[in-house]
């Protein structure tokens, strides 16, 4: 009969559009195999980096933090934490005694894209500014407070207190910062105000803020995760295994802060130093693990698409492992796909709407929105609508596809990254199994509903002879650069 041919029609028409969908998808749904391959990247780009061999796509940066805290720290604490999209200025009060007694007072300041985009000057300055505003609504304008100073770009660090911007990363470019002292940045326009004074003890990166409030709680943490606006992971790594700061030692005998647990290894004649050896023979490595596939070595799992968002970002080249696995890239990577299906008519009646065309509409809280399991369908379209996007029920259903399939590619690549990580230190230690905890933070590592979950199980999958625990943070770089101020500022008035 006729009503049955068109069934059947229908039918065909969905099955086909289902597998041109599929199609479309396939190259985001990575093997075991290709996930082994990313760990065995990660792994190479980690040793080289530790290299002493000039730039290095992964780029492993000492920090200058030996030890995670012990308890001890005491005091008042300015931090400042400039992430990738907010400056957030807080005081830490770390109690005697009392583990879980950290007062936290904090206020948060969106910086202005032109201002991210701007010159250093006007970027340093605002931030100067939005101290001052702190220090007013704390009352604490004469209070000459030790800070620390949270900075989340790649810093070439040679001291506790010094770092040299590599590169911008995220939404910024700044001018006249890259290859500048931040922290020198940052005492100049606070002394251009000529207001208040701030002592600047520790400029510290937040996967190794996040790691070392963590570590306040729970001492088997030894690597920091940021699975947010960008992505980046820290660990203790041996000191002996840090060529870099090897090499530096012997041009600059003496150099204080170099602990002397490297010479001790060399000579191995200083018996009664022993027990202070083992306890100074690590460092934390800001691995910068975002710039893995730089140098190519992606290639074979970068799609068209995320060609795509690489060549419209203010990076292009850049940045190649975070731009698949960050919040700031995924909401684009899904648009390009839709954009895609739409241009070969799978999706919204084929009509590439202006609002499809700009940039930025699927940020993380919408792709987090989208994937809840809770959601009906009908509410993903009523989310879709308020993006400007008309659909049908069988639209929602792909668009859901497709931000599952993209947020499920960026946990297992972050959870190839970490089974490295964590095998390295296992290694390093020379152990057959290793217990060890993750402290993370991160909208996408906290608030989307599948991404946590994927993560654990391919680092478990994938590091089989490791127990990972992962341990979200809370007020973690802003706690843990104070933290790393209290030990810093010990240790310098000693
Ligand atoms: C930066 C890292 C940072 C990470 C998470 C990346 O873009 O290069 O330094 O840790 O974002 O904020
Ligand atoms: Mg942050």
């Amino acid at each position: 009969s006729k009503g049955a041919a068109l069934v059947t029609a229908v039918a065909q028409r969905l099955a086909s559009r289902k597998r041109q969908v599929d199609e479309t998808l396939a190259p985001f749904k990575l093997s075991q195999e290709q996930l082994q391959l990313v760990k065995a990247t990660m792994r190479a780009g980690l040793e080289a980096g530790l290299k002493n061999k000039g730039p290095s796509a992964v780029k492993m940066l000492p920090s200058y933090v030996y030890h995670t805290p012990d308890g001890t720290e005491r005091g008042k604490y300015l931090a400042l934490d400039l992430g990738g999209t907010n400056f957030r200025a807080m005081l830490v009060k770390f109690k005697k005694g009392l583990q879980n007694n950290t007062r936290l007072y904090h206020k948060i300041y969106t910086v202005p894209l032109e201002i991210m985009q701007g010159t250093g000057e006007e970027l340093f300055d605002h931030l100067a500014q939005y101290v001052s505003d702190f220090l007013d609504y704390m009352g604490m304008k004469k209070a000459h407070l030790p800070a620390g100073f949270t900075f989340s770009f790649p810093c070439e660090q040679t001291a506790i207190d010094t770092g040299i911007l590599v590169s911008w990363t995220k939404g910024f470019k700044a001018t006249d910062c890259e290859g500048h002292d931040v922290v020198n940045l940052l005492r100049e326009a606070i002394k251009r105000r000529n207001e208040y004074d701030l002592d600047i003890v520790a400029v510290v990166n937040d996967t190794v803020g996040t790691m070392m409030s963590c570590a306040y709680e729970d001492p088997q943490c030894e690597v920091g995760l940021i699975a947010g606006t960008g992505s980046n992971a820290c660990y203790m790594e041996e000191l002996k295994n840090i060529e870099k700061i090897r090499q530096k030692k012997q041009k600059t005998e003496g150099d204080e802060e170099t602990p002397e647990a490297v010479e001790d290894k060399d000579d191995g004649s200083k018996g009664d130093k022993k027990a202070e050896t083992s306890e100074t023979s690590k460092m934390c490595i800001n691995t910068e693990w975002g710039g893995l596939g730089d140098d190519g070595s992606l290639d074979d799992i970068i799609t068209p698409f995320d060609a795509e968002v690489d060549h419209n970002s203010v990076n292009p080249g850049k940045q190649r492992f975070e731009k698949l696995t960050s919040g700031m890239y995924l909401g684009e990577i899904v648009r390009e796909v839709l954009l895609d299906l739409t241009r070969g008519g799978l999706l919204f009646r084929g009509r590439v709407t202006e609002t499809l065309k700009t940039p930025g509409i699927f940020q993380t809280k919408y792709l987090s929105q989208i994937e809840s399991d809770r959601l009906a369908l009908l509410q993903v379209r009523s989310i879709l609508q308020h993006l400007g996007l008309d659909s049908t029920c069988d639209d929602s259903i792909i668009v859901k596809e497709v931000c599952g399939a993209v947020s499920r590619r960026a946990a297992e690549l972050c959870g190839a990254g970490m089974a490295a990580v964590v095998d390295k230190i296992r290694e390093n230690r020379g152990l057959d199994h290793l217990n060890i905890t993750v402290g993370v933070d991160g909208a996408l590592y906290k608030l989307h509903p599948h991404f946590s979950g994927v993560l654990q199980e391919t680092t478990r999958v994938l590091a089989p002879q490791c127990n990972v625990t992962f341990l979200p943070s809370e007020e973690g770089s802003g706690k843990g650069a104070a933290l790393i101020t209290a030990v810093a500022r010990q240790k310098r008035d000693r």
